[in-house]
């Protein structure tokens, strides 16, 4: 293992920030690992870097996980499963591929999703009417205060919106090494009832699981910019969940503010739309912007600081909160 020493984070963060790591690792193996967390317990995981907002160098040892493989295992009581388990350094959505090609159902609507497969059930990744959670059964873990791997079953992880034990009560106490997934062979239970998949599939009566991915792939494309062209997040924002009194209050002066009634009096509203209405869309701080195309994306034009960035959705979160009285929280984990 080498620790390189001043390396620039720019092409390892999504925001394409240009923040200084004073030691960078690559670690391949859990020998490597458990190794390198010995001599620097003073440690920063760095995944693919696209769900994070990075403000300052970071002076800690920043340990990239390129762990790699993937493992099947037919399920032994039911013939529609199969259990496939993914190490942490596999890229996400080569890893949706990979079970697309062996007509494996299940991930086919989380196509495309940037990041590593260790970080998808950090904050239960979701796209398309499809939570990570539906899928996941367990996932191994490093226990940092014991050193031990230790397993967490699909109910241990305390999945929610955008959610876990891992964003949670064991923030930074666990590095996830591996996932594992129940996902169907044969009778695949298909989502297709969400925003534009049914129009993009057009004429296909019984659409197979590559020709989901493909039109998701296809409407992701159209909508959400390529950080590879403009650096961003995805989300910055999550969507708020609000009551339904303050709900009946907003739709007096707001009549066609769009909602989704979460039962026991919660609602959510697409934070989107708030940061729209506060006038904010395809708005251009310097290098620090709103996308053009959809309002909950911030971008990075190119030389944007984290702090820049940061500014920019502290602006938002105070007018959307003094225009709706509604708290907006970062989707995004923020290093500052
Ligand atoms: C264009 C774009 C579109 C997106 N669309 C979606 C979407 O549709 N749905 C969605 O849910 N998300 C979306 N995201 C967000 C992002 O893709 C996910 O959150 C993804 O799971 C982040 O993975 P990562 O490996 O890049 O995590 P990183 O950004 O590297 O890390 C995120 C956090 O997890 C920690 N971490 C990473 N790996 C581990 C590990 N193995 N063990 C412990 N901690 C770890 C890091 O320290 C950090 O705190 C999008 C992002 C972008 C850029």
């Amino acid at each position: 293992m080498k620790i390189l020493k001043n390396i620039s984070l720019k092409t390892y963060n999504t925001f394409g920030i240009d923040v200084l790591a004073k030691q960078f690792v690559e670690v391949s193996t859990l020998d490597e690992l458990t190794e390198i967390l010995t001599l620097y317990p003073d440690f920063f995981i760095l995944g693919g870097g696209s769900n994070m907002l990075l403000t300052k160098p970071i002076e800690k040892l920043v340990v990239k996980l390129n762990l790699k493989g993937i493992e099947e295992s037919p399920s032994t009581t039911d013939d529609n499963s199969v259990f496939v388990s993914a190490f942490a350094g596999e890229n996400w959505h080569d890893f949706v591929l990979w079970c697309l090609n062996k007509n494996y159902g299940g991930l086919e609507n989380l196509s495309l999703i940037p990041g590593s497969v260790g970080a998808c059930p950090i904050q239960n990744i979701g796209a398309y009417g499809v939570e990570v959670k539906d899928t996941i059964t367990y996932v191994e873990a490093l226990d940092l205060k014991t050193s031990k791997v230790v397993s967490f079953s699909n109910a241990n992880c305390q999945f929610g919106y955008r959610d876990s034990i891992f964003k949670t009560s064991s923030k930074d106490k666990y590095i996830i090494l591996k996932v594992t997934f129940r996902l169907t062979t044969k009778q695949h239970q298909l989502n297709l009832d969400y925003g534009a998949i049914k129009s993009e599939l057009g004429s296909a009566i019984n659409p197979s699981l590559s020709q989901i991915s493909k039109a998701i792939i296809k409407i992701r494309s159209s909508k959400l910019p390529d950080p590879k062209d403009i650096g961003n997040s995805g989300s910055f924002f999550k969507n708020p969940v609000i009551s339904n009194q303050l709900f009946k209050t907003l739709l007096k002066d707001y009549p066609n503010m769009p909602s989704y009634n979460m039962g026991g009096g919660k609602v959510k509203i697409p934070a989107g739309w708030l940061i729209e209405q506060c006038g904010f869309k395809g708005k251009r701080f310097g290098d620090a912007g709103v996308h053009s195309k959809q309002a909950l994306v911030l971008v990075n034009y190119g030389k944007a600081t984290g702090s820049e960035i940061l500014q920019l959705a502290q602006l938002i979160e105070s007018t959307v909160k003094n225009t709706f009285n509604i708290d907006l929280q970062t989707e995004v984990n923020i290093f500052s």
